[in-house]
């Protein structure tokens, strides 16, 4: 297998489940040595000490990432470990809860939301950015969300903070693409993470079995290795000039409107 990140270093929010997870182990295939920050810190350790061989080319740290410090500390972890940051995964996210009516949402979760998928995106770029901008060069890659293109069932408070990554990928395109640094977004259609399971209140079998029949590509089901594998190409330098890309995995979900099918079906009889 060829080893597409060998000798670069990667910090991966939200790196202890789902996504983040099976990205972690997959540029650790790679040839990268990985950083997992998380909250969720048994899972994240155990996580290392399962795929952990004697040189250490994975490992955790505590990292909530709506704390500013707790971010730079990330961050610093991953230089003091390894000398330096190519890569950051900014993967961390929360669904906040399903409100009925734009009349009834909780602002409080309103907050939580945007404090996670917003904020959380912002502080890891910024610490990212300082160390990557002497060097010239790294690739920094946030998971938005399909619900950032098209209406996918999502809660008003996550589908506009996955709209803000966006936003911030295309200003941090712009502003660090002076400096050799790419910036580039991935956002999964419906996969059976935990974040679903508990958000949908439905096992991972129905929740596959439920977005796979909405979904638009038959005879295939969204994983995660299928993102880990859209993060390691903006991630290595085969996409060394693909930047202020909003990377949409969502077999073409975002491109049909089946409501007009469906119209045409019942009034043809
Ligand atoms: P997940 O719940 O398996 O993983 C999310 C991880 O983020 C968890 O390990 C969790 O502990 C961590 N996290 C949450 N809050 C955090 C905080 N404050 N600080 C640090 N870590 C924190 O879910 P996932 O589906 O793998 O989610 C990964 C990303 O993908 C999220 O940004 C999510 O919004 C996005 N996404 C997921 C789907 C999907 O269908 N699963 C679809 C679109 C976008």
């Amino acid at each position: 297998m060829t080893m597409r990140l060998e000798g670069k270093v990667a910090l991966i929010t939200g790196g202890a489940s789902g996504i983040g997870e099976a990205t972690a182990r997959l540029f650790l295939c790679h040839g990268a040595k990985v950083i997992i920050a998380d909250i969720q810190d048994n899972l994240g350790h155990s996580l290392c000490q399962n795929l952990n061989s004697s040189d250490n080319n994975i490992s955790y740290v505590h990292c909530d990432v709506t704390n500013d410090n707790d971010v730079q500390n990330a961050v610093n972890a991953a230089v003091s470990r390894h000398g330096k940051l190519d890569i950051l995964f900014s993967n961390a996210g929360t669904v906040g809860r399903v409100s009925p009516s734009i009349t009834a949402f909780d602002n409080a979760d309103l907050k939580r939301v945007f404090e996670v998928n917003v904020f959380g995106a912002f502080y890891a770029a910024k610490h990212a950015a300082k160390v990557m901008i002497p060097e010239k060069r790294g690739s920094i890659v946030l998971t938005s969300s399909v619900a950032s293109v098209t209406h996918a069932v999502s809660p008003h408070a996550y589908t506009a903070s996955k709209h803000a990554v966006v936003g911030l990928m295309k200003n941090l395109c712009v502003e660090l693409g002076n400096h050799g640094i790419r910036v580039n977004c991935v956002s999964p259609y419906a996969v059976a993470t935990p974040l679903m399971t508990r958000g949908t209140r439905m096992k991972k079998e129905m929740v596959e079995k439920v977005y796979s029949e909405a979904g638009n590509l038959k005879g295939v089901v969204l994983k995660e290795e299928d993102l880990a594998e859209a993060a390691l190409f903006l991630a290595s330098d085969e996409s060394k000039y693909v930047s202020g890309v909003n990377l949409v995995v969502d077999g073409g979900y975002s491109v049909t409107n089946v409501s007009v099918k469906e119209a045409v079906r019942k009034f043809s009889g």
